[in-house]
């Protein structure tokens, strides 16, 4: 918690300022009101759960007559966490399976997500988590796609102590290679294989194809396990629109908002749930290799609102 505040303060957010200006106020204004739905919109919680949070919390003031600021901002505190729902389950399914003739396959994380939204990146801070907690792991450079990643997804392994099983050559079948570091990983016998996708956004049915392909020939040799998408905090509203198409053609099951670190707009966490209706499982930090984080929504309500 307090490193998740640490982080969010660095990034100057103006939402806990702001709203904390609004709110120790004795008495709120209907510009007051206007001004905290301002500050809602603008950390990215998105028009509909921001009106519905004014809305709930302005009946609520009224009915209980609440006058002391404090009480209203536990409310706000309370109702923002309401909005990211604590009751999802955001645990990451990584323990290795049985295939159908009985034997142990590992399992298998598919990481997709549009390029530069760190999907490499959270690659390998998540094998060094799963490494730190005694897994062995895999990876799996199936962003074959863009000529630096396999090796940028390597340097990761060989940081972490994981092997990688990539393609020596460029443009090769990205299917190919997932399949591969899939089949490594029942061979040796090992707990997880993390797979990195390329996030070419060409159009949908591309993406389709591609991933489709993917997970075809995972599933060939063991059960996909977590699918996490990955998003940009930074982004905003049309990162949110690139998430949708992913979560449409992927079976997305968790996600992963990098680069919380570098903005103020946190409240994607609300926008995003919502409209994917799958649950933020983890955070990136920033871009070293302990800035992973499991996602926790009172921590992280409470960071928003410093
Ligand atoms: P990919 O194209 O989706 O695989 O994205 P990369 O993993 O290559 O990341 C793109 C850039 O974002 C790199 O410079 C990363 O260091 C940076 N990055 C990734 N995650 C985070 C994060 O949580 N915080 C910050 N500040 N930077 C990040």
């Amino acid at each position: 918690l307090s490193r998740l505040r640490d982080r969010l303060s660095r990034s100057g957010s103006p939402l806990g300022a702001r709203l904390l200006a609004v709110l120790s106020k004795d008495h709120l204004t209907e510009d007051d009101w206007d001004e905290l739905e301002e500050t809602l919109l603008l950390a990215d919680v998105g028009a509909g759960p921001t009106g519905e949070l004014i809305d709930a919390l302005r009946t609520r003031v009224r009915v209980e007559g609440l006058k002391d600021p404090a009480q209203v901002r536990a409310l706000l505190r309370e109702q923002l966490v309401a909005l990211v729902d604590p009751t999802l389950d955001r645990s990451l399914h990584t323990d290795p399976g049985t295939a159908a003739d009985g034997s142990r396959v590992p399992a298998v994380v598919l990481v997709v997500g549009v390029n530069g939204t760190g999907k490499t990146t959270t690659v390998g801070k998540l094998a060094r988590v799963l490494v730190a907690d005694g897994r062995t792991v895999v990876l799996g450079a199936a962003d074959t796609f863009r000529a630096a990643a396999a090796d940028q997804l390597q340097t990761w392994g060989s940081r972490v102590g994981v092997h990688t099983v990539r393609s020596d050559r460029d443009g090769a079948d990205p299917a190919a290679v997932a399949f591969d570091a899939v089949r490594t990983g029942r061979a040796e016998g090992t707990d997880v294989v993390l797979v990195d996708t390329a996030g070419r956004l060409q159009n949908k049915a591309g993406l389709m194809d591609e991933l489709g392909k993917i997970t075809r020939v995972i599933t060939r040799e063991a059960p996909l396990s977590e699918v996490l998408l990955v998003l940009d905090a930074t982004t905003g509203q049309n990162g949110l629109n690139q998430a949708r198409v992913f979560s449409e053609v992927a079976g997305v099951t968790g996600i992963v908002l990098t680069k919380l670190d570098g903005t103020a707009k946190g409240g994607i966490v609300v926008a995003v749930q919502r409209e994917l209706g799958v649950p933020v499982k983890l955070v990136g930090l920033g871009e070293g290799p302990d800035d992973l984080a499991p996602f926790d929504p009172e921590a992280f309500v409470d960071a928003l609102l410093l």
